[in-house]
């Protein structure tokens, strides 16, 4: 005969809720209904934030470097550089920026050898949906590099970040329309529009993109940063026949420069930075002194390029890039 033995006594727990515990329980689920939706709404606009980002900033930005960086590699260990680099920059600069046509062929490999040096080392953005193109990056290194040839240290390595809008825009500082800025959190702004204008007419003595280097070596040569004595000194004697015309441009209202030189130090510099470029054997015949000066600062002279190749002569800077190409 079969006999059940219960060891363990069976337990019924009965679980009869008051009017109040159903009423809460009602609110404790609509409120994790609630919070769930909430918390997916939140998840999914924070995963499309960072897939937006990874995909338009991040990635790109690395994709850039390495590839930037591929190409320095590639410039430095080739038998013949200079053929790759026209290949690779001259499309994008030749026949839009004169002073690069201008000049003799030893410089111009001086000057497209620079080119991904300073592309590497920026981090570059457009606004108001604007893309940033190959041929924009090169374009506004090409300004920097211009300006900075003579120069061995020719980076600018307190402006790590170059914004670019379509056109003028609204800027929060001053509440005005810009073309351009370069500003002491490292950032040169620009606008396309007014940069592409500029290279168009070389000689009307208005160029964003040389403006704002120009604002960009000046900030990163007063802030004491990445030049050795002898561009400071150069430089500091350039403020001193700067100061003089500049003191005599307040007192006088017709003058070669224009007049928003006279605003401050900084913008009597980028104007004359413009000047040098665009208009210089204007520039000699009006101001001899000044222009010399200027010649001597960035060690270069834009009116020797075609008579005299040998005019930018590379100073005795110690430098950590090689220059002229083996
Ligand atoms: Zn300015």
């Amino acid at each position: 005969m079969l006999k059940i033995i219960t060891l363990t006594p069976s337990i019924t727990f009965t679980y009869i809720p008051s009017p109040e515990t159903i009423i809460l329980e009602q609110y404790s689920t609509a409120s994790m209904i609630a919070f769930i939706t909430v918390a997916l709404i939140a998840g999914i606009a924070f995963a499309s934030i960072i897939f937006q980002a990874l995909f338009s900033f991040i990635f790109p930005a690395i994709i850039g470097s390495i590839s930037d960086g591929i190409d320095t590699i590639r410039f430095a260990l080739v038998s013949n550089p200079g053929a790759l680099l026209k290949r690779r920059y001259e499309t994008y600069i030749s026949g839009k920026i004169p002073y690069y046509d201008a000049l003799p062929e030893s410089l111009k490999i001086r000057f497209l050898r620079r080119i991904p040096y300073f592309i590497r080392d920026k981090t570059f953005y457009g606004r108001e949906g604007l893309e940033v193109t190959t041929e924009m990056k090169v374009l506004v290194a090409a300004s920097a590099v211009q300006l900075t040839l003579g120069i061995e240290n020719f980076i600018l390595e307190k402006f790590h970040t170059i914004v670019f809008y379509p056109a003028k825009y609204l800027s929060n500082i001053t509440g005005l329309y810009h073309v351009g800025e370069a500003n002491i959190r490292g950032m040169v702004v620009i606008s396309w529009s007014d940069f592409e204008k500029g290279y168009r007419d070389g000689k009307d003595k208005y160029n964003v993109g040389l403006h704002e280097m120009a604002h960009a070596l000046d900030l990163d040569t007063r802030a004491g940063n990445y030049y050795d004595d002898e561009f400071v000194n150069r430089y500091r004697r350039w403020l001193k026949t700067a100061h003089e015309e500049f003191d005599r441009m307040q007192d006088n209202g017709e003058h070669f420069l224009r007049s928003y030189a006279a605003t401050n130090m900084q913008e009597f510099f980028a104007v004359c930075v413009e000047h040098f470029f665009e208009a210089p054997a204007e520039f000699k015949q009006n101001l001899p002194e000044l222009y010399t000066e200027l010649c001597r600062l960035l060690n270069q002279d834009p009116l020797q390029f075609s008579s005299r190749p040998s005019a930018l002569k590379p100073t005795s800077f110690s430098t950590p890039i090689p220059d002229n190409p083996a």
